[in-house]
Order: C-alpha cells, then structure tokens, then sequence
C-alpha cells in the first residue's frame, strides 16, 4: 500500500484507469457511462491535508451539432481538491467543511489514500462538465444538412443545391433573368438592370 506522510512537501503521484461516472453529459455530447477514464493525481501533503491535483483523459461520444453525425473524441481535464486531515481519525480523511479545524498534532500520522480516489469524482464531474463543448462538431468546417432535403452537405458534395429552395430575394432575381419580366422589379434587381444595360 502506498502511503503519504504528512510531513508536508512529501508527494506521491498514482496513476490508475478510473470507470466514468454515469450522466456525465450535455445535451450532445458526453462520456460515456462506465468508459475507461485514464486519470493522474498527484498528492501533496501541506499542513492542513492533502492537496490532490488530477488530470484525467475522458473519452467523449455524441453527435455533431451541426450534421448530427455520430462523433467521438476526448477531453483532458485537470482539476484540484484539497481534503483536510480530519481531526481524531487516524487510519482515513475526510473531507471537512471547516477550515479553522484544530489540526491534529500527532506529526507522526501516515495517512491513508487508496481507496479514497472515488472522492474525486465531484472535482472531476466538474472539470469535465466545463470542458465539453456546447456544440461538438465532426470536424471544424463541418457545412452541416441541406437546409432543404437535410442531406449532409459533406456527403452531397459543393455542387448539391435545389432550385426550389432559394431565398426568395434571389428568387425574384433569377425570374427577372429568366423571364425578363420587370413587372416586379426593386431596388436589387435595378442594380442588376444597371449592370446590364
Ligand atoms: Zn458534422
Ligand atoms: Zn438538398
């Protein structure tokens, strides 16, 4: 069993794979429940407990909020919990709410941490919370669905468009050349008819 003296400044770093805590999610994306999140923390004693700084990988799935495409990707997170010794108990900490606690004087204590990285989830639910993208995309420059047939611009292709689906600003442009109709001529479509003539 590894153990930390308190002799603040003594450190030991534990690495392990941690199981994801389940609804650890937005709307779109998340980790999924139960994933294998590689996590490192470091303990530090100081004088008041033991400072815990994690980093963790956590593997995300979800959809791009643009295409809805299934997605996957990770997120490193770091995040820091300080857990003060608890006064009276000698073989595990707790986490206390008062910081003027008397600290216990027995210098001596070792101090127990396997066991206890469980009491990191909340940090790490946190941390992990702040990093997931509100809107995940497949890739950056995802075009998204045709706003028209909801096809993936990506899988369509550049060329993909309906002549049905045009704006109707530019629909009365397109009926003015084709038509040569003025009857509904405005101030674009002047334009147009400067450049023309
Ligand atoms: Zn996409
Ligand atoms: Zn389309």
């Amino acid at each position: 069993m590894r153990q930390l003296g308190r002799q603040a400044g003594s450190a030991l770093t534990q690495t392990r794979i941690v199981p994801a805590p389940d609804d650890l999610r937005l709307e779109l994306i998340g980790v999924p429940a139960a994933a294998d999140i590689p996590l490192e923390v470091r303990f530090e004693a100081v004088s008041e407990g033991v400072l815990a700084t994690g980093t963790a990988i956590a593997p995300l799935a979800g959809e791009c909020a643009r295409c809805l495409a299934p997605l996957t990707s990770s997120v490193t997170v770091g995040f820091q919990e300080l857990y003060l010794y608890a006064e009276g108990r000698h073989d595990k900490h707790e986490k206390h709410d008062k910081h003027d606690k008397q600290e216990e004087q027995d210098a001596g204590e070792i101090y127990h941490l396997d066991g206890d990285l469980l009491d990191l989830e909340p940090a790490f639910r946190d941390a992990v919370v702040l990093a997931l993208p509100m809107s995940p995309l497949c890739r950056d420059d995802c075009p998204g669905l045709c706003a028209e047939c909801g096809v993936p611009l990506a899988d369509a292709g550049p060329g993909h468009r309906h002549h049905a689906a045009i704006d109707p600003r530019w629909a009365a442009l397109q009926q003015l050349s084709e038509q040569g109709n003025d009857k509904h001529q405005d101030r674009r479509a002047g334009a147009i008819d400067l450049q023309e003539g």
